[in-house]
């Protein structure tokens, strides 16, 4: 799909040359369509081995089971998306530990997708009933009865059986590097 028109100012686009790849870059200002991506994050929340899972009520996957999770904003930090959504979708409060898992999906949209270990805090499993209609933590056991979302049973299978703890979260970099969050081995 070709791009027409700059979603920075407005104006006409161009295909150029640019570092030695054509692409569609805008006439006016500095703008370069450099295709089309998405994030999403996702949450790992474990108590005493059981998963909070949520059920989707909202297609794409409604009626399956899956990690608590969303897409992330233009200027909320990736941190901050996936608290607000375990909160929104389960009721749950619960903080980051650190990444443990990364999908991959090239496609016409590229798709990457983030999975945050998280620490349950405090509060009992409770749906939004808008995108999920049902909310818990289950047992391995338990879910083998459920309707799982197959993504869901890889990242479960991280959750419960990860060998190494992943990214963590650097809250105090050897150098000051302000406005990025940052995980590390
Ligand atoms: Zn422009």
């Amino acid at each position: 799909m070709e791009v027409n028109y700059c979603s920075s100012c407005g104006g006409e686009m161009e295909t150029r040359d640019v570092d030695g790849t054509p692409r569609r870059a805008c006439t006016q200002c500095s703008f370069v369509h450099w295709g089309n991506y998405s994030i999403g994050v996702g949450a790992l929340v474990v108590r005493e081995d059981k998963v909070l899972l949520v059920r989707r009520a909202q297609e794409p996957g409604k009626g399956y089971w899956t990690n608590p999770g969303g897409y992330i904003e233009q200027l909320e930090p990736i941190e901050e998306t996936i608290v607000r959504e375990v909160a929104e979708e389960s009721g749950i409060e619960a903080k980051v530990k650190g990444i443990v898992a990364l999908r991959d999906q090239p496609r016409s949209v590229h798709n990457v997708y983030v999975a945050f270990e998280m620490d349950y805090v405090g509060g009992e499993p409770v749906p939004d009933d808008n995108e999920v209609d049902a909310a818990g933590f289950y047992t391995l056991e338990e879910m083998a009865a459920m309707n799982v979302a197959p993504f869901t049973t890889w990242l479960v299978d991280v959750a419960l059986r990860g060998k190494s703890a992943g990214l963590a979260a650097d809250r105090d970099p050897v150098v000051p590097l302000n406005g990025y969050g940052l995980f590390r081995a």
